[in-house]
């Protein structure tokens, strides 16, 4: 066992200077945490240059106890990259190279450390699909989607990013590596091991590559604006779309119009391309790898007859890519523009896709009859069941007041959602954030099953401690 002081003089010697960042205002953005909720408090962070400088990091931390905690772009909504005091930030951004790209095989090899937006850039070069996107593609890294298994506005069509992967590498927390990457669409020869590690937060390993599903790339897609009747409305036009198009719905996220206020008041340039002012909006995209779909008649067509069944109130179908991306810009904007509007308390609820609209509706009445005045931002991935149902603070109320109901807002949201079997993190993970909702709506069967993963892999606790799992000691309730 080596002291910690010995540690950091080894680990240094492993990655040399490049990849040692210690200087206060070099650690900042490490140290930073996307909401403003936490901070992270690691004096160094250590940035291997491959993966077998990785390992030696692990294995130094490993024998001298030293807490390790992987991050990646520092994006993720639920604190799990914040580092706690005495540990050390093992980032994975200079482990970011392409290694292979198999068309043939539709696959592509690549390390943790890649921005999320080269790798759509890398496929599309090859002529083919890597269809994880979400509003943080630019900074985001594969490592950290997969990590969290990140959904975003495509899983509709393509599932989420542990649906998108065939092989992992993983440095283990003692330090040994898992070489995983097979590039097999078959292989039942034993536990699924890459499964584990995706969605684990960084708290079973540090995953420095992967193996990626690619898609043929659409040639063909048709992308509209369209102000539904309500909340009911917007789910049964999804299964009417999916039905009358061929199953060619590829993206359907609902705002409501708290949100495009939010929007086009804060971010310049942007406007309403309807005319009458609608509670419900639905931004649907149509995508085929066929030239002779027809998708924007096909996507008219469907809305038109939805119009007469009362479904639909009106509709903008975007004309040109750069209307398409005008359409886009609405709905990813939605995430950034609510801080600008004081207090947020947010949830990222699933409910099964039949449920969604009843959801939204009722937990609507019941926070706005709880605290009149409080603006309902609902918007996200509706077509999966997932919406993110964001609760800004009334104009004018004192925002640590209101803060200070987030507990008490959380509870109210995370009971619907549980009393219709649905999930209270869809797609954001646990992190910090949420350990205290694992306690309250996991069963002890599911804690123990993990905690006792964790305690195989992970014995000491040093990867990524104090995140998504109580490791021991804690008073659990249910
Ligand atoms: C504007 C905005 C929009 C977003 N939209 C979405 C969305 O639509 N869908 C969605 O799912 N998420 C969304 N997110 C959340 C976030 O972008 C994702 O969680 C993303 O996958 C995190 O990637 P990252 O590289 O930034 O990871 P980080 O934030 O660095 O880390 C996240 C977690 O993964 C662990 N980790 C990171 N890299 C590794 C690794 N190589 N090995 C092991 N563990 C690792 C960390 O320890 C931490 O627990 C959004 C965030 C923002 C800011």
């Amino acid at each position: 066992m080596t002291t910690k002081v010995d540690a950091l003089g080894r680990i240094k010697a492993i990655v040399g200077e490049r990849g040692w960042v210690a200087d206060s205002a070099a650690l900042e953005p490490y140290l930073a945490e996307t909401r403003g909720l936490f901070r992270g408090a690691a004096a160094v962070v250590v940035r291997p240059g491959s993966t077998e400088e990785a390992a030696r990091v692990v294995r130094a931390c490993a024998d001298a106890g030293v807490a390790m905690v992987p991050q990646g772009g520092n994006t993720g909504l639920s604190g799990g990259a914040v580092s706690p005091a005495g540990s050390v930030i093992i980032s994975l951004a200079r482990l970011n190279r392409i290694r292979d790209v198999d068309p043939l095989t539709y696959t592509m090899t690549v390390e943790a450390g890649c921005i999320l937006a080269d790798l759509q850039a890398a496929a599309t070069q090859h002529d083919r699909l890597f269809p994880l996107s979400l509003a943080a593609e630019g900074s985001c890294q594969i490592g950290g989607n997969l990590a969290t298994n990140a959904g975003g506005t495509a899983v509709l069509r393509y599932g989420n990013a542990r649906d998108l992967v065939l092989g992992l590498e993983v440095v283990l927390p003692d330090g040994q590596v898992w070489d995983g990457l097979r590039r097999l669409r078959k292989d039942n020869t034993g536990y699924d091991l890459k499964n584990l590690f995706m969605g684990s937060e960084g708290t079973l390993g540090l995953i420095t590559a992967a193996v990626l599903k690619l898609f043929p790339r659409p040639l063909d897609s048709a992308t509209a604006l369209v102000a539904v009747r309500d909340v009911y409305a917007a789910a049964e036009l999804l299964a009417r779309a999916r039905g009358e198009t061929g199953d060619a719905v590829s993206t359907f996220e609902l705002m409501n119009r708290t949100c495009l206020d939010m929007v086009l008041k804060h971010v310049p340039g942007t406007v309403d391309p309807l005319a009458e002012r609608h509670a419900q909006y639905v931004l649907i995209q149509l995508t085929t790898p066929r030239t002779d779909a027809g998708l924007t008649s096909a996507l008219e067509d469907c809305l038109a007859r939805a119009a007469e069944a009362g479904i639909v109130r009106d509709a903008a179908i975007a004309q040109s890519d750069a209307q398409a991306k005008a359409f886009w810009r609405l709905r990813e904007a939605v995430s950034d523009v609510q801080k600008y509007e004081g207090g947020s308390i947010k949830h990222d609820v699933a409910v099964p896709i039949s449920r969604i609209s009843e959801f939204i509706d009722h937990a609507t009445r019941r926070v706005e009859a709880e605290l009149p005045g409080i603006r309902v931002c609902a918007f996200g991935h509706v077509g999966d069941g997932n919406v993110h149902f964001n609760l800004s603070q009334p104009i004018g109320m004192d925002t640590p007041a209101y803060l200070a109901q987030w507990g008490r807002f959380n509870q109210i949201v995370h009971d619907i959602a549980a009393d219709m079997d649905g999930s209270f993190s869809a797609e954001h993970g646990i992190g910090r954030l949420k350990l205290g909702e694992m306690m309250h709506y996991k069963s002890p069967v599911e804690l123990e099953l993990m905690r006792t993963l964790k305690r195989a892999l992970d014995p000491r606790n040093l990867m990524n401690p104090g995140k998504v799992v109580p490791f021991g000691g804690e008073t659990m309730h249910h």
